[in-house]
């Protein structure tokens, strides 16, 4: 049944693929990080779901009690139950601690990339850090192999 199984990359999006503009809402606010869709690429063509197969947005407002919102590892459980993805073969990106908070809570392994607004990494709980996602992407085909 393992083989059913796909393994996934999730990535976060504000400071992780796009610049963080606090509330991103016009398409015309939105800047690719350099390198991203490349990155993306790669991980496709070598297995992964990840160019982008579906997309999750947690709609509870902060400060509500959430099974989405991150920490809550909700988006992640509903895209395993959606896409059939072996959690124990995926990896989370993101550029914040919460998003490692969410990844672990998953069971998903984390990788913090340094292109958000929080860049000190000191504390962090990560299983790896990178500069950023085309260098994530490296470590994750790495871990692979
Ligand atoms: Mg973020």
């Amino acid at each position: 049944m393992r083989d059913a199984l796909s393994s996934a990359v999730f990535i976060d999006r504000d400071g992780t693929i796009i610049e963080d503009t606090d509330y991103c809402s016009h398409a015309k606010d939105v800047r690719i990080f350099p390198g991203v869709l490349e990155a993306l690429r790669r991980l496709k063509s070598q297995g992964f779901n990840g160019l982008v197969d579906a997309t999750y947005y947690c709609p509870d407002a902060p400060g509500q009690h959430s099974k989405c919102r991150k920490p809550a590892p909700g988006m992640v459980v509903k895209a395993t139950q959606d896409h059939q993805i072996d959690l124990s073969r995926s990896f989370l990106i993101g550029d914040k601690e919460v998003d490692v908070e969410c990844a672990h809570n998953a069971g998903v392994r984390a990788i913090r990339v340094r292109t958000g607004i929080q860049r000190d990494m000191t504390g962090s709980n990560a299983d790896w850090v990178a500069d950023d996602v085309p260098a994530a992407v490296r470590i994750i085909l790495d871990a692979k192999s």
